[in-house]
């Protein structure tokens, strides 16, 4: 078993942009600059947006932390968007998700404009991507992209199972696993709570993607010997006996599926890591877009 390291490469995707951002300082030239809003106390959305806002800092980007009550309207928010749509310093922003019950999500995300949706998950870029035109990736497909192609992890023909079809991770991976290319060119089956047999399915395959948000679901049983495995699972299990009183959990049980695998990510230190840091790349993207539209 050979780990799919996202904290290492994540670190060196991070000095990469910083070398970039450090020779931009010294022509005197913008750096990127990320904003993300957040609405509410969600304690583990406070912590995803607080490790952005972290990384924007030890790379040397600029970074604004707008922050909204839990009783923030719709009507509030979609100000706070347009506000950031035409301000010509910020190159890119994120609306952290999810978002209270009173804000439709959907429609936010449609109103944020698609040059500066380093998410990817606007339409016109969750479009741009099927098509496999130049557009912004989703942070986390992105980052899992990344590891495959900075470990040549072999995908031409192999078949890739992804369990989940969020939005955000599950169907667009599905989409960038069956594209035309390195990564890619895999046979995919998309799979969720509604696919009988998951089993059956799950040992015929060569790339497993876990997205679903429970806790061991992937057992050793359920992979075939040299399965490659990502796990993009994060549930916070309670732990006492533990400082913050609880502890991160992936989707896969790594202990016995990691005897089994040729290629396997942690958790953490897998793809968490990488989301960030493809964050950061697609904030980079923007600025150079934005500058060469000019
Ligand atoms: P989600 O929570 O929106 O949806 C879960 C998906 O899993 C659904 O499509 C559902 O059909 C499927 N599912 C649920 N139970 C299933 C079962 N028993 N069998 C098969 N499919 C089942 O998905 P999400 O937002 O992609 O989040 C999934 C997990 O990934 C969560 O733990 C989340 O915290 C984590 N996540 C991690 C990162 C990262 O950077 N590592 C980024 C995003 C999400």
């Amino acid at each position: 078993m050979q780990l799919l390291d996202g904290l290492k490469v994540s670190n060196d995707i991070k000095d990469e942009i910083k070398a970039q951002v450090d020779a931009m300082r010294q022509k005197g030239e913008k750096v990127p600059h990320l904003a993300a809003i957040i609405v509410g106390n969600d304690g583990a959305s406070l912590t995803y947006v607080a490790s952005k806002v972290k990384a924007c800092e030890r790379i040397g980007f600029e970074s604004t932390l707008i922050r909204m009550s839990a009783n923030t309207s719709e009507v509030e928010l979609l100000a706070k968007i347009k506000e950031l749509n035409e301000n010509d310093d910020i190159d890119g922003f994120i609306v952290q998700l999810p978002l209270p019950k009173q804000i439709d999500e959907q429609k936010v995300l449609m109103h944020i404009d698609p040059s500066k949706d380093v998410d990817g998950f606007h339409p016109e870029n969750f479009g741009k991507m099927a098509l496999d035109m130049t557009t912004f990736i989703p942070a986390t497909p992105f980052g899992i992209l990344e590891l495959l192609e900075r470990y040549e992890v072999d995908t031409a023909g192999k078949h890739t199972v992804v369990i989940g079809r969020s939005h955000i991770v599950g169907r667009p991976m599905s989409i960038l696993m069956g594209r035309k290319g390195f990564p890619g060119n895999s046979t995919v089956t998309l799979t969720h709570s509604h696919t009988k047999n998951l089993s059956q399915i799950t040992t015929q395959a060569d790339i497993i993607i876990t997205a679903l948000g429970v806790p061991n679901f992937l057992k050793a049983e359920m992979c075939k010997d040299d399965v490659v495995v990502i796990d993009v699972g994060i549930t916070r299990v309670q732990d006492d006996s533990h400082p913050k009183g609880y502890v991160i959990k992936g989707d896969v049980d790594f202990d016995n599926v990691s005897q089994k695998a040729s290629w396997i990510t942690p958790v953490p230190g897998g793809v968490g890591p990488m989301t960030i840091a493809m964050l950061l790349k697609n904030t980079l993207l923007a600025r150079d877009r934005r500058r060469n539209n000019k």
